[in-house]
């Protein structure tokens, strides 16, 4: 009893997330890591369903796993292990970037009597917190998302312009806008509305890599720069962001609550100046909403 207790406790305080889930699929054990990395307690999601709108984890290429290839239902019924990076719904609505583990959990019989996911989070989440608090500390953050404001952008991309052009280093900017906001804030009020954008700016700021900026531009646009980027990699970055806002939600009146939003993007070129800059990404923009919304245009 005493040896069980010590188990629990580790796995309890563990920095990773572990969860188990019975045959099917009801989660019966949430630790501390799994609290801390996708914001649900364990009081919120013991003996519900892993599918039931708590994590809804989605692949690269923004499939929900759930129904159709989940690693924990796999793992349950052939016995093997699985590893996979996938992105999990956090509660606050946006999207974090896991490593899961998969591990099948035996009962006395050597039946499978369900099945042990661990997750960690690789959104180098240290890095998010600095990044946040760096902002804050020399007056460069937006006041409702947290993450960099206008200035922030301006200064960042000064520098990138100088880098870019005296050094050589290929910068890409993306510039998004959220499709229909002003829609969106008569259905459902400005209060969600701001929720919606501290989702975006979340998941964005959760799916970066540490050495891109990311700010606020204004309302609802949202600028990140790309730090040694090419055209492919410049728009794998911007449709990986795309995909995961639009797979982004908040959970309002048990309903599921989302947006989306329309890119530009561009690399900087060696006559760039921030305006002639600004102005190809807004064109860019402009196309991707006049054919439809909810894509990104790119132009190198
Ligand atoms: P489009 O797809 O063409 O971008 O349509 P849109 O409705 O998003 O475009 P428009 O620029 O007409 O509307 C932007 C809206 O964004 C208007 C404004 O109410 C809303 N908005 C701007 N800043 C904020 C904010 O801080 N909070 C909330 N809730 N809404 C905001
Ligand atoms: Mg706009
Ligand atoms: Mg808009």
């Amino acid at each position: 009893m005493e040896q069980n207790n010590f188990y629990k406790n580790v796995l309890d305080n563990l920095y990773d997330g572990v969860y188990f889930a019975d045959r099917a699929r009801r989660i019966t054990y949430w630790n501390k890591g799994a609290e801390r990395i996708s914001g649900f307690t364990s009081a919120e999601v013991l003996g519900r369903f892993c599918a039931d709108n708590i994590l809804n984890h989605v692949n690269d290429n923004g499939i929900l796993l759930c129904k159709t290839m989940c690693p924990l239902s796999m793992t349950m019924r052939d016995g093997k292990p699985r590893q996979d990076n996938i992105y999990l719904h956090h509660k606050d609505g946006h999207r974090v970037p896991v490593l899961v583990n998969a591990i099948p959990l035996y009962g006395e019989q050597h039946e499978i009597v369900g099945a042990i996911e661990s997750f960690t989070d690789s959104s180098a989440f240290q890095t998010v917190i600095e990044r946040v608090k760096l902002l804050s500390e020399i007056a460069f953050q937006d006041a409702l998302t947290g993450i960099g404001n206008r200035r922030f952008i301006e200064m960042k991309l000064r520098t990138g312009l100088t880098e870019a052009q005296e050094f050589g280093v290929n910068i890409g900017l993306l510039l998004f806008d959220v499709d229909n906001f002003k829609a969106f804030n008569d259905t459902y009020g400005h209060d969600i509305g701001d929720q919606v954008l501290k989702m975006v700016a979340n998941t964005m700021n959760h799916n970066i890599r540490p050495m891109d900026f990311l700010g606020r531009w204004g309302g609802e646009e949202f600028i990140v720069l790309l730090q040694n980027v090419d055209e492919a990699k410049a728009v794998s970055s911007a449709q990986k962001l795309r995909m995961l806002i639009e797979k982004s939600f908040l959970r309002i009146d048990r309903r599921n609550i989302s947006i989306t939003v329309s890119g530009g993007g561009t690399l900087v070129r060696p006559d760039d100046t921030t305006e002639s800059l600004f102005k190809r990404a807004d064109q860019l923009l402009y196309q991707s909403k006049h054919n439809g919304r909810n894509q990104i245009t790119f132009s190198p």
